[in-house]
């Protein structure tokens, strides 16, 4: 399938599911956890900072290196490739489905979710604390003003980051609603994701599988790419822009 089929398969679809990662924040100015652990935070391993048991062990540390994380990304803002994904919901609305691995909360604040489609942010969000106890989501205050831990406004225990570290599950309720999308897709987009994570490879494979055209935009190949309808060799937001924006005249 060329550009000018992929193109016109994305305007025709009703039902359209979207998976994101990393590389739709790269543009953003969002560093990667890794990039992230400069200075102080250089000598630790990642599930030093990230896993249920650094948490029991030392919670004041995890705490802190997430309350970092999230004053980066409340400075950040959504970039092209955010809003176009959320132009994309408007058009389709409950047709339209979005799947993040991002964990910045920028398609949020970009308003996908809020146009009818849904948003399923499988990583968690900085943004937020979560109870261990009763299990409620809250945001959290401004990072002037915010020193954790975060008390829960239900029940008063102290909240954790609201992240899936590393040897947790994804959340199931949040996986089979990207699954039941993506497997009733007629398109499914793929965006700046090496396809290697999981989830993105079988999701991608089961909208294939289930008769969708699946697209990919993302930089360099991906091991999904032989198996895709249309790759775009590009950013996020360009390779966006090429797939929605309306045809210039020439
Ligand atoms: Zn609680």
């Amino acid at each position: 399938m060329n550009l000018a089929d992929a193109r016109a398969a994305l305007r025709s679809a009703r039902r359209i599911a979207v998976l994101t990662g990393a590389g739709v924040s790269a543009e953003s100015g969002i560093p990667t956890f890794r990039d992230a652990q400069t200075g102080h935070w250089a000598r630790f391993r990642p599930e030093d900072l990230a896993s249920p048991g650094a948490y029991r062990r030392d919670p004041e540390t995890v705490w802190q290196w997430y309350a970092g994380r999230y004053a980066d990304v409340t400075r950040a803002t959504p970039n092209a490739a955010h809003h176009l994904l959320a132009g994309l919901e408007r058009e389709k609305g409950s047709g339209f489905f979005l799947a993040t691995q991002n964990v910045d909360g920028l398609h949020a604040r970009a308003r996908s979710g809020s146009h009818g489609g849904r948003l399923v942010e499988l990583h968690g969000n900085l943004s937020t604390a979560r109870c261990e106890t009763c299990g409620t989501v809250a945001p959290l205050p401004d990072p002037e003003t915010f020193t954790p831990p975060p008390t829960c406004p239900v029940c008063a225990s102290p909240m954790r980051p609201n992240i899936v570290w590393f040897g947790e599950y994804l959340p199931e309720d949040a996986l089979e609603a990207a699954s039941h999308a993506f497997r009733g897709a007629e398109v499914a987009l793929i965006v700046g994701t090496s396809g290697v994570v999981y989830p993105a490879a079988g999701l991608a494979l089961e909208a294939m599988g289930a008769g969708g055209v699946v697209i990919e935009v993302n930089p360099e190949a991906t091991e999904l790419t032989p198996y895709l309808s249309h790759s775009v060799r590009d950013t996020a937001s360009r390779g966006l822009a090429a797939l929605l924006e309306p045809d210039q005249p020439r």
